[in-house]
């Protein structure tokens, strides 16, 4: 699904976020318009922008505008977006969608072997701050859920609280789950300022791959990770926060998966979820996937042992990612359709499948890299 566009920018003199209509008699000045094949006609009213297909390239324009976009079919009525003064467009928010994140930084003090978003060492965050806090209070209440990514959001420093305390404001119904690698939290004291915040609509999803460390360490590239990761979830729970343990299905992790859930229950039994995840072959994973790739079905008894401990033990436990047909099905119960909307494929065999609708189904980068076992289930 297309995210982001590009055209040809007049007049835009600072990133402009707004909602979007094509609604050219809309009576909110605060929206961008856009002009597609949907709509061709006279424009009277303000707009902070107006967004389209159409080339103005000869046309004497004193207002903004980003013209010569290749297509604009993908924005819906209410998407919130920003156009750059370059004329690249992003989408923030989509209305109809219930997976919406906010990406608040490509820096990461990890650099993980099978990260899906490499990062990259440029200083975005005073940016992306400063659209995020146009953006947040234009979300409708409604919003369910929304989630915060990297990077690593807590290398925000100061502005990764302001951050949360403003959806904390603005939205006051919604859930708030906060992918963070949790190392930060290994200092008392910002574990400490979370604590105060009082966000319990918060939920911090922490990866862990092994309970050696020196497993975690090369998994993460980064030394003494993991020691900052188990001291960080401690702090987190003496501040009474809300956490998820994720932990990514692949040839590093699985060997040592089973003494990795009852390291879990022996020492963070605090912990409120507990994600095991298939692989994303995006990003780095590509790169390593020697060193990765590990056929699902050739991981089931592992994955069935570390998972049926757990529940026994109560602690609350899924699998995301993972296809029913490559499961035993003691498994199912557990797994969720966790996919976000726009990268969530099915392939052919997929059509004949009598679970299609409660199969998590596949990530998009899988058209180049899953299970030779894929099997239509019917009965
Ligand atoms: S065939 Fe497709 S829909 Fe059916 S269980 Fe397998 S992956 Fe899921």
């Amino acid at each position: 699904m297309l995210l982001k566009t590009k055209g040809k920018p007049l007049n835009i003199l600072k990133p402009i976020v707004a909602k979007v209509t094509r609604n050219a008699f809309a009576l909110d000045s605060n929206l961008i318009l856009i002009i597609d094949d949907q709509y061709i006609g006279f424009v009277e009213r303000e707009f902070k922008v107006i967004i389209t297909t159409h080339n103005l390239s000869s046309d004497r324009i004193d207002t903004p505008y980003v013209h010569s976009i290749t297509s604009l079919e993908h924005l819906r009525e209410g998407d919130i977006i920003v156009v750059n003064t370059d004329g690249v467009i992003n989408t923030l928010y989509r209305a109809e969608s219930n997976h919406n994140f906010i990406l608040v930084t490509e820096r990461c003090n990890s650099n993980c072997l099978m990260c899906s978003q490499p990062p990259k060492d440029k200083n975005d965050i005073d940016y992306l701050f400063e659209i995020h806090k146009q953006l947040i209070p234009l979300i409708p209440k409604s919003c369910f859920e929304l989630g915060i990514t990297g990077g690593e959001p807590t290398l925000m420093g100061n502005s990764f609280f302001e951050l949360l305390e403003l959806i904390k404001y603005e939205l006051p119904e919604t859930e708030v789950h906060c992918l963070t690698n949790g190392r930060s939290f290994a200092w008392r004291s910002i574990a400490d300022r979370l604590g105060v915040l009082d966000f319990n609509r918060l939920m911090l999803g922490i990866p862990l791959y092994s309970d050696y460390y020196l497993t975690h360490d090369y998994i993460v590239q980064a030394k003494d990770a993991f020691n900052q990761t188990i001291q960080g979830l401690y702090n987190l729970a003496a501040n009474n926060q809300r956490i998820e343990i994720r932990v990514v299905l692949q040839q590093q992790s699985i060997p040592r998966l089973v003494k990795l859930a009852k390291f879990i229950y022996k020492n963070l039994p605090f912990v409120e979820h507990i994600a095991f995840m298939g692989l994303e072959n995006q990003g780095y994973t590509p790169h390593n996937i020697d060193k990765l790739w590990i056929d699902p079905v050739d991981y089931m008894n592992e994955l069935g042992e570390a998972v049926e401990f757990l529940s026994s033990k109560d602690l609350n436990v899924s699998i995301y990612n993972s296809q029913l047909c490559l499961m035993p099905k003691d498994l199912w119960d557990y797994s969720r359709r966790s996919i976000s909307d726009w990268k969530n494929i099915y392939f052919e065999e997929c059509t004949k499948c009598a679970v299609v609708n409660e199969c998590g189904g596949f990530f998009a980068s899988a058209e180049t890299m899953r299970s030779k076992n894929l099997r239509a289930i019917t009965y």
